[in-house]
């Protein structure tokens, strides 16, 4: 069966696997060496409630995108557009530069969700997680998904991405953003892991209510993004940090329902009104 099956189907279906496999061990990570303490029933409930949000938003983008990121990819490669078609580099060079490149715009992404109002409330309902871990890396609105593969869409034949980096990337997004969400430590490992990576302890930062934590710190994968846009921040005392956000943390902003609702609150708690 499994040679029945293209490389491209293979990469899918690892790439399925791979959040949960990560799940499961991040988890078990934070039970055994938590960060911050939770309450195992505050700890299962947060879990439920952003994972249960997860596997909507899976099933919803499935639905809306299908197979558009191939279909995109595929025309890209047969018109040659793209800035990757035009380099004069080998498959694993253009695989190199089309990860940096999509970093690169992951970094301006998640900066125009914080410094755009209309972004900022789809983005806010990450924010608003009072308890950060592992289960906070796929807590995000749907609004906020709709819109980020609607710009990856364009992106693909302005780049010449194919449907296969897309996917790789994809996977270190989600071994990053598990990995730095999970309520772990590192120690002193984290400040050589920063050189390169975007570590626990740095979004740990951004996770934080005092407004000009949050607005740092927004790479993905590599933290160069953020030491190149004078973004980066660290401080010592990372177990002080306040995670969520004030005007949403109260427990009807964290069910499901309040999730969904929280972009269209009339708290309009933007970043210019936290300035
Ligand atoms: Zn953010």
């Amino acid at each position: 069966m499994l040679s029945e099956l293209s490389e491209l189907q293979l990469l899918s279906i690892i790439n399925g696997l791979l959040p949960v496999v990560l799940l499961a061990l991040f988890w078990s990570w934070e039970s055994w060496a938590a960060f911050k303490p939770v309450e195992n029933k505050t700890r299962y409930r947060h879990a439920f409630h952003n994972l249960l949000l997860a596997i909507l938003n899976t099933l919803f983008l499935g639905l809306l995108f299908g197979a558009a990121v191939e279909i995109a990819s595929q025309w890209s490669l047969d018109h040659n557009w793209g800035l990757l078609n035009q380099l004069p580099l080998g498959t694993v060079g253009k695989t190199i530069f089309a990860l940096i490149l999509l970093d690169g715009w992951t970094f301006c992404w998640h900066w125009m969700n914080h410094r755009i109002p209309f972004f900022w409330r789809f983005h806010r309902m990450h924010h608003s997680d009072p308890y950060m871990d592992v289960s906070t890396a796929t807590r995000f609105h749907w609004g906020e998904l709709t819109f980020s593969t609607l710009f990856r869409l364009l992106l693909i034949p302005l780049l010449g991405l194919q449907a296969w980096q897309i996917i790789v990337y994809g996977m270190l997004v989600f071994l990053s953003t598990q990995f730095h969400h999970a309520n772990i430590s590192i120690g002193r490992a984290d400040r050589f892991f920063r050189w390169l990576f975007v570590s626990p302890d740095m979004h740990k930062i951004h996770h934080s209510q005092l407004p000009h934590e949050t607005n740092s710190n927004y790479s993905t994968v590599f933290s160069i993004w953020d030491r190149i846009a004078g973004t980066y921040r660290m401080r010592s005392d990372l177990k002080n940090i306040h995670f969520g956000l004030p005007d949403f943390d109260l427990p009807q902003w964290q069910t499901l329902l309040g999730m969904w609702k929280t972009p269209f609150s009339k708290k309009t708690q933007t970043k210019q009104d936290r300035k």
